[in-house]
């Protein structure tokens, strides 16, 4: 079977469910309570994990409605290139969104903590990746292990995002960038010193 009809097998699995309910929505005005502009009102930030967990606690703990904050999310909540999407994003928001304070948010048992880019090389392999390809992203200047792998510490990751975007030489002074963690259950926030 070729990638491409795996693939549209299996967003036959949700895809309609949601299209169907989308028509649904659309149809009630479920939009209505969300309308707003692309301003953050709150002019603030976030920079943090996609964790499922987060996606509906990250904002309720905050106490943040649509509208409030520019929310940026990837594995782990890191930013891991100076010139990378995230940052990209981030500088977005500075000078084009009026953001004035930025917060880096990890969480506690984050998935992407862990994660061994040896172990997801082993796996792309096992599903048809040829190593011609794998080989390939050395021309990039791509380093598997950082690109991919996970962190050992925390708090220390989420600092590292944090001086990034500090000493980054698009960001103004007068930006506020802060570090934190989310409790992935409780959603107690901690400031990461
Ligand atoms: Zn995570």
């Amino acid at each position: 079977m070729t990638r491409s009809i795996r693939k549209a097998e299996e967003e036959g699995m949700m895809i309609d469910e949601i299209l169907q309910y989308n028509k649904k929505f659309v149809e009630n005005e479920g939009y209505v309570r969300y309308i707003t502009n692309k301003y953050p009102n709150k002019k603030i930030a976030i920079v943090s994990c996609m964790d499922t967990r987060l996606t509906e606690l990250l904002p309720s703990a905050l106490g943040l409605k649509n509208g409030d904050a520019k929310i940026i999310k990837n594995a782990g909540g890191v930013i891991s290139h100076p010139f990378g999407s995230a940052m990209r994003s981030l500088l977005i928001g500075i000078y084009e969104l009026d953001v004035k304070e930025i917060l880096v948010i990890g969480h506690t048992d984050c998935g992407a903590r862990h994660t061994d880019s040896k172990k997801i090389i082993e796996k792309m392999k096992q599903r048809g990746i040829p190593q011609k390809n794998i080989d390939m992203v050395k021309y990039y200047g791509i380093d598997f292990d950082s690109w991919l792998g996970g962190f050992k510490d925390l708090d220390l990751s989420i600092k590292k995002s944090v001086e990034l975007i500090r000493s980054h030489p698009f960001v103004p002074e007068e930006i506020m960038v802060y570090g934190l963690v989310i409790d992935s259950v409780t959603g107690e926030l901690r400031k990461v010193v």
